[in-house]
């Protein structure tokens, strides 16, 4: 027998348009949404649940986290020293905070360990219902080469033995186009629903810059080559302008950060190639509106290149914003903030002259897309999961909305919001 709900909604954001409804109702049937009105079909023995006084939308999506680790203070001793059951662990951990905050999916972008596929275990967990999470679209290992920004191993290069020794068996390790194609083979092979690479360096590492290339061009092209022959996308970390521009003529998926880009006409660019864009404002907010808290909270390394680029960073910022580029929604905290804190994005985008209609654009049909899951998640509207979140604050005009979730039903099922766990 189906089990019914229906949600009575003081305003309603589905997600597919850019403006809220008031006074609208959702008929929730199992695990999907069946109708949404001013006044559904009146169901015997359905239970009414009563968010009058909040403000609905659908379950959020955060497009970019890393969810196998738990302390971010500690996170780079955690990764040397603890076993993959602790990333899989947290990952759960991680999924079941998120989902308790509203955002009832995630895209795990990959994790700086060598048995990353413990976080497949977890969303696998997830989907068959023995631990409570938001649902994770999963890339296990990111690819790098050796000295590229995930080579973790670089946190013992003081100990070159050691080093080479555990950066050896890293499954998203690889030199010249024969070993990245079997490494994207074995990443799907083992769950991955998407590639992740680092094609430049970073900030948040030592050894590599953010303009840094890390693959040979027939490397990279053998990758994308070869996620797209398995119908998977790549997704690429990437922070250069002239780097994007190189995997646009290549066949790139997506982009992660871009946070040097400041040609609007290369943004442009991805558009119209249907690229998408995962800025991530977050990791650079300590430089873009200078805060020394959050600078001091960032590795020496990250707070070295943040002061170097700041001038870079924050123009390229403003370039972003003042395009007309659909943007991705997506954290990346692995400092400052722990990884289920999806909501400060919202802060920091809106900080930024972001419009709150584009950044919740962004955590709904946008990213929905991203994870290529667009005609099931993202939108409040019939035949879509029962993905819902509600939020005691004004959404319009408060930046600090996405951190005060007032409900959270994934899959049709209500779960418990964050001041209860
Ligand atoms: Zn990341």
């Amino acid at each position: 027998m189906s089990k019914y709900t229906i949600i009575k909604c003081g305003r309603l954001y589905t997600g597919q348009n850019d403006d809220f409804l008031t006074d609208m109702e959702i008929l929730v049937e199992d695990d999907r949404i069946k109708e949404v009105d001013k006044t559904v079909t009146a169901v015997p023995g359905a239970e009414i649940v009563d968010l009058s006084d909040a403000t609905v939308t659908p379950g959020l999506i955060d497009a970019h986290v890393h969810y196998s680790f738990g302390e971010w203070r500690t996170r780079a001793h955690d990764t040397i020293y603890e076993a993959p059951i602790y990333h899989g662990m947290y990952a759960l951990y991680n999924a079941r905070k998120s989902l308790a905050r509203g955002f009832t999916t995630v895209r795990h972008c990959g994790t700086n360990c060598n048995d990353a596929y413990s976080v497949v275990v977890a969303k696998r967990m997830i989907e068959d219902g023995q631990f409570d999470g938001c649902r994770l679209v999963v890339a296990p290992h990111y690819l790098s080469t050796t000295n590229g920004h995930g080579d973790f191993s670089k946190l013992m290069m003081t100990n070159p033995y050691l080093a080479d020794r555990i950066w050896q068996d890293y499954p998203g390790r690889g030199s010249g186009p024969d070993e990245f194609r079997e490494v994207v083979r074995k990443q799907i092979k083992y769950g991955a629903d998407f590639i992740k690479i680092f094609a430049s360096g970073g900030f948040n590492s030592e050894g590599d810059g953010p303009e840094d290339y890390t693959f040979t061009d027939e490397e990279l092209q053998a990758i994308i080559d070869t996620a797209h022959a398995m119908h998977k996308k790549v997704s690429s970390h990437t922070y250069g302008p002239d780097l994007v521009e190189k995997q646009l003529n290549m066949g790139i998926d997506g982009i992660e950060h871009g946070a040097l880009i400041r040609d609007p006409a290369l943004l442009a660019r991805m558009k119209e190639q249907g690229v998408y864009l995962v800025p991530t404002f977050s990791p650079y907010e300590g430089i873009i509106h200078p805060n020394e808290d959050n600078l001091k909270n960032q590795s020496p390394g990250m707070r070295r290149k943040l002061r170097y680029y700041g001038d870079w960073l924050r123009e390229a910022r403003e370039v972003i914003v003042a395009s007309d580029i659909e943007l991705g929604y997506g954290t990346d905290f692995v400092a400052v903030h722990y990884p289920y804190e999806g909501g400060w994005e919202f802060y920091n985008m809106l900080g930024s002259g972001v419009d709150p209609l584009r950044a919740l654009a962004g955590a709904t049909r946008v990213n929905a897309k991203i994870v290529e899951m667009e005609d099931s998640i993202g939108a409040i509207a019939p035949g879509y999961y029962a993905d819902v979140a509600a939020w005691k604050r004004d959404l319009l005009t408060d930046p600090c909305a996405l951190l005060d979730c007032a409900f959270s039903m994934k899959g049709g099922k209500i779960f418990r919001t964050e001041a209860d766990i």
